[in-house]
């Protein structure tokens, strides 16, 4: 059975990546943090599409939790399933002007996604490497490329999984690994809800946010086998904000 990982697969734009990759008939795992509720729904619409899945609940900044869940499953399934899709969603923000940022607030995003990245990776990229087939899709942000103020520590965690996803790219390519990553603009979720969409909305080209469909769209091609020849690449979903 191929096996599609999604972190951070319970809400927003992971909750339509797993949505989407159960449509290709990957069976899905979905990674969540703590919100178990929101994980199930994802699970039942992965089923609605005639697809199978099961949760998998783990901290991906949590190194021995990480070990302990992913890579228990991985062991036990190694005979029988592979994960041939990672896509490393799971992300927070917390913004503050550098000014008033706490440590906390600079390491706790600086975990999630950056450190999250490489505990989560690890645990899966053997099996691909043996396998000879596998697509990393990493979330990014327009935050990692351009820099956004009020998100010093978003935007350096951002930019250093771009960094990491160019490296691993050349390292892993001759083993038909890809690697790349996605950076979204304004996307409506649970991420953006605070925020004031009208004003920010008229910032962008198109005037409008995007959908996490729109994003899942996006990671659908380059998991595909027909994007074989894209590695090393960072495409923006930003409604034309930022080129
Ligand atoms: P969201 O609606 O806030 O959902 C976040 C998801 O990540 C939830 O499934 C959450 O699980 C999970 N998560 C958070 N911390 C985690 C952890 N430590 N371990 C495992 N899972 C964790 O976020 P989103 O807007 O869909 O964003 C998804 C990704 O896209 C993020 O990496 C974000 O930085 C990036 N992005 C978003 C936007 C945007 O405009 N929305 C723009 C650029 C980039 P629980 O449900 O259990 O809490």
């Amino acid at each position: 059975m191929k096996c599609a990982l999604i972190t951070g697969g319970s809400r927003g734009i992971g909750r339509a990546v797993c949505i989407k990759m159960a449509e290709l008939g990957y069976h899905v795992l979905i990674n969540y943090k703590g919100n178990e509720a929101a994980a199930q729904d994802t699970l039942e619409a992965v089923k609605a599409k005639g697809s199978s899945g099961e949760l998998l609940q783990f901290n991906v900044g949590d190194a021995a939790e990480v070990q302990n869940v992913l890579g228990g499953w991985v062991e036990q399934n190694k005979d029988q399933h592979t994960i041939e899709v990672l896509v490393n969603n799971a992300g927070i923000r917390e913004d503050s002007l550098m000014f008033w940022m706490s440590e906390a607030q600079w390491s706790n995003v600086l975990n999630i996604s950056l450190n999250g990245f490489y505990h989560v990776t690890k645990q899966v990229l053997n099996t691909m490497l043996l396998k000879r087939y596998g697509r990393i899709i990493n979330m990014v942000s327009l935050s990692g490329i351009k820099g956004l103020p009020g998100q010093t520590n978003y935007s350096a965690a951002k930019a250093g999984v771009i960094g990491a996803t160019k490296a691993l790219a050349q390292e892993v390519a001759k083993r038909g690994v890809t690697v790349n990553a996605i950076a979204p603009g304004f996307i409506k979720t649970d991420m953006t809800a605070e925020l004031n969409e009208k004003e920010l909305a008229a910032q962008v080209p198109m005037n409008r946010f995007g959908t996490p469909e729109e994003v899942a769209e996006a990671v659908a091609f380059l998991t595909s086998k027909a994007a074989g020849y894209i590695t090393g690449e960072v495409l923006n979903i930003n409604g034309g904000l930022h080129t």
